[in-house]
Parts: C-alpha cells; structure tokens; sequence
C-alpha cells in the first residue's frame, strides 16, 4: 500500500546516460527535475563497450570529457571476414573514443546535478499512475520496500531496453524481433593488435546477424563483445576467442575477467515515444543506431531535444500529447534520415554469406578501399557519410562503406 504522496514537476526514470543527460539539460533551463535510478550507485553494473564519436560528443559540448572517463581514441580499424582475411581502415586523426561507462554515467549525473537536477538511487519505479490514457507520476519502491506515489506533470521514461513503463503508458514497444543479445567482456590482455585501431570479427559461427569486437586499451587489456541474432552469446564468444583464425591469435593468453549479458535493439526508433505527460528517450525508443547497436549519441541527442519540448509544453501549461508531439518530429528530423539509411545497410549485411563476406574483404583490401574512408569523420550519422562515400567516383567506395559500417560499435 502506497503511504506517501508528494509532487515533481519532471520524474525521470533511470540513471543511464538518457536519463541524466535529459535531467541535465531540464535543470539547466530552470525546471525541477528528479531522477530515479534502481540501482544504488550510477553507472552500475555497464554492459556497453562505450565506443563513441568524438564528433558527436564535441556536438552535445561533451568533449573533450574529464580526464579518466576516456579510455583511449582510434583513428583505425581492423575488418576481418570468416576466414580471417583482414581490411584495413585508417584515418586521417582519431574519430571516436572508448569510455569507462561507468565513469561516463557518473560525469553525466554529477553534470546534472551541478544544473540542479536530484537523484534517489536504488529506487525502482514500479508502475506509471494513469489517469485515463494520461501519466500523472509514478509508483517508486524504495531499497527498503517502502512505496511512494510521486505525481509529476511529465515523466521522461529513460528506463533502458526494458520498455516496461513504455507499455503501461500505452505504448507501441520496440520491434522485439530486431533485437541482437550482447555479450561485453573484458580480458587482461590482447596480442598482435595494434594501440589505436579496433577489430571486428564478422561470419555467422561467431556472431550470427550481428559482428564481434575488440576495443585495446593503452595499458594492453581490451573489452571484447559480441551480439548475436540466436544462440548462446557467452558460448560464441569463447568460440571467437578459441577458433576465429584473427581473434584465437590475438586473445591466446588472454583471460576474462568481466562479462555481462544485455540485448541491442536494431529495428529503428519506436513509431511513437510521447504521449499525454510522457516521454520515452534512448534505448527504450529503440534511438540505436541499426547497423552497428550504438546508443549511447542517440540517446543524448534525443535526451536533449526531449527536454526541449518539455520545457516548451511546461511553460505553456499544456502537457498533453499534442503538445508533446514536436519531440518525436525534431528527433526524427535529426536521426530518422540516417536510421532510415542505416537500416536499408542492415537488411544488405544481415544476407551477406560468409563466402560473399571472404571475397568483398579481399577485395577491399586488394583494391585499397580503406584510402576512400581517410577522410571520413562523420560516425553517429551514417545516412550523410554514405552519401558523401556514395559521391566518391568508383561504385566500389559503396561496398568499401558497408563494411566500414562496422566501424563505430
Ligand atoms: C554489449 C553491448 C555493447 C554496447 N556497446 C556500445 C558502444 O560501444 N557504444 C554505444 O554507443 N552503445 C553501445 N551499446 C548500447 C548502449 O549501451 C545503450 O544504447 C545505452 O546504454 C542506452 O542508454 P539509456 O540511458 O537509454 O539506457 P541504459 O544505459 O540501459 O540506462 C537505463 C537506466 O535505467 C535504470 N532503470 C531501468 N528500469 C528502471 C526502473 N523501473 N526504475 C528506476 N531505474 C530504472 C537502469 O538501472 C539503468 O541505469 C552497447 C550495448 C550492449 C548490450
């Protein structure tokens, strides 16, 4: 039985980096923004290798971050097929960053706190109160069982992939047939590869529908991963690491000593992420990036623009659907392009053979394909990179693109 009632002007649900940055971008424009995170310390238990655009985060005035929260930067990456031929990509400077995502979590909650915005950790919001088809707050359950009805004039749901308040609030999920299940690990040490590039692994032994990755860190360990469209991704990365003709060489002494288990949503963002007081950002709008499972920019970016039109709504007294409808078309006006773009890539890489994925990689690095990329910079909006590759004069710039849409992870 709920003993307590109280009022909030914005909940928002879960402490990842849509939630804070949506928190932080609230309080920076005045508005009393609290944040309710499960778990009792943010950031954690991660699943994600926090591979990210540097030029994204410059976009969102996120970089450079604090020292420690970067990990390393890469200006390569290294592509092997099935049979472990390799393509090589290398550019001009460094283009995206690993993150401690962990530490980045922290920053981005800390970042919102400074604005103003308030944190209760290791809090659960239970269920969404309804008023008709209306959200009017949320039902918290505390670490010690403890219930609270916290009222609110818009709940931002950030709750991550469950989407389980997106349903009560009336919502269409994510496409749960577009989900990939991800395996993060890291080992002590990697061989043979080199400080700033990192590895993917395709072929569908190792990471059916999906790719696999190794991400080095200056101080010779690396985060490797991989998701999967079906089977036991724990079972298929020990499968990379014992048989993949590249992974096996590089990973022979290596030991793991973290892994953990999280699905990725590949289907595009949902139809609708708003309704009357509500908001849904980041992996719960399915805001990923199809071709390679990224979040992390998305979710920033939507987190944003969420704030925005909540800030827009709350200043006119009218928080209703309608008036927060402007959210799902300025997010689609900045990502939907792109997603549109990414997802058509998708559908041509998931029927992709594993003999057809041997050959265009021999054939990329025969033909020296990694020199069209040297320029590109562009890693979170992959729609405007492949038609500027596109605009390249040889048609073969367009195969050398798909498979750098391994790149970014
Ligand atoms: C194996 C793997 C590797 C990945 N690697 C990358 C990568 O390299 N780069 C990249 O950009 N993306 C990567 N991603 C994707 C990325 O992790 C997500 O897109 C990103 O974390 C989404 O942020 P979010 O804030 O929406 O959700 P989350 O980070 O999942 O945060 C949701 C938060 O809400 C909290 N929460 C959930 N329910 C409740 C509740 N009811 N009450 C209170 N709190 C709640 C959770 O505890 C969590 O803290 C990876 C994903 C996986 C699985």
């Amino acid at each position: 039985m709920v003993k307590n009632m109280r009022d909030a002007v914005v909940v928002v649900v879960g402490g990842g980096p849509a939630g804070s940055f949506s928190a932080f971008e609230l309080a920076r424009r005045g508005l009393d923004a609290e944040v309710f995170e499960e778990h009792q310390s943010i950031g954690v238990p991660s699943h994600c290798s926090g591979h990210l655009s540097i030029r994204s985060l410059r976009g969102l005035g996120l970089y450079p971050l604090p020292a420690g929260v970067v990990e390393n930067t890469f200006c390569a990456a290294n592509f092997y097929s099935p049979n472990g031929s390799k393509f090589s990509v290398h550019l001009n400077q460094p283009v995206t960053c690993a993150v401690n995502r962990e530490k980045l979590d922290v920053f981005l909650a800390e970042k919102a706190k400074k604005a103003g915005a308030e944190y209760t950790v290791g809090s659960r919001i239970q269920s969404l109160i309804m008023v008709g088809s209306a959200v009017k707050g949320v039902r918290v359950v505390r670490g010690n069982g403890a219930e609270e009805a916290v009222l609110a004039k818009v709940v931002v749901d950030a709750e991550g992939i469950s989407s389980r308040l997106l349903r009560q609030a009336g919502l269409r999920p994510l496409n749960a047939t577009a989900l990939v299940y991800g395996v993060e690990a890291e080992v002590d040490r990697a061989d043979e590869v080199e400080e700033h590039a990192v590895e993917v692994y395709v072929g569908a032994d190792y990471a059916p529908g999906f790719y696999g990755w190794l991400i080095p860190r200056p101080d010779g360990s690396a985060k490797i991963g991989l998701a999967t469209k079906m089977g036991n991704p724990k079972e298929l990365l020990q499968r990379l690491m014992r048989r993949h003709p590249a992974a096996s060489r590089q990973l022979k002494n290596s030991k793991v000593t973290k892994m953990t288990f999280h699905p990725i949503t590949l289907g595009g963002t949902i139809p609708q992420a708003y309704g009357d007081g509500f908001l849904a950002v980041g992996d719960c709008a399915s805001q990923v990036k199809p071709t390679t499972g990224g979040g992390v920019v998305f979710s920033l970016t939507c987190a944003q623009i969420a704030a925005e039109v909540a800030a827009e709504a709350l200043q006119k007294g009218d928080v209703s659907s309608d008036a927060l409808q402007p959210y799902q078309k300025r997010f689609i006006d900045k990502v939907g392009f792109d997603v549109d773009v990414m997802l058509r890539a998708r559908r041509a890489i998931d029927s992709f053979s594993d003999e057809k994925l041997d050959r265009a990689v021999r054939f990329a690095a025969k033909m020296g394909f990694g020199n069209v990329l040297r320029d590109v910079d562009e890693i979170d909006f992959q729609g405007r990179t492949l038609l500027s590759v596109l605009r390249k004069p040889s048609a073969y710039a367009t195969l050398a693109y798909l498979l750098a849409l391994y790149l970014p992870i």
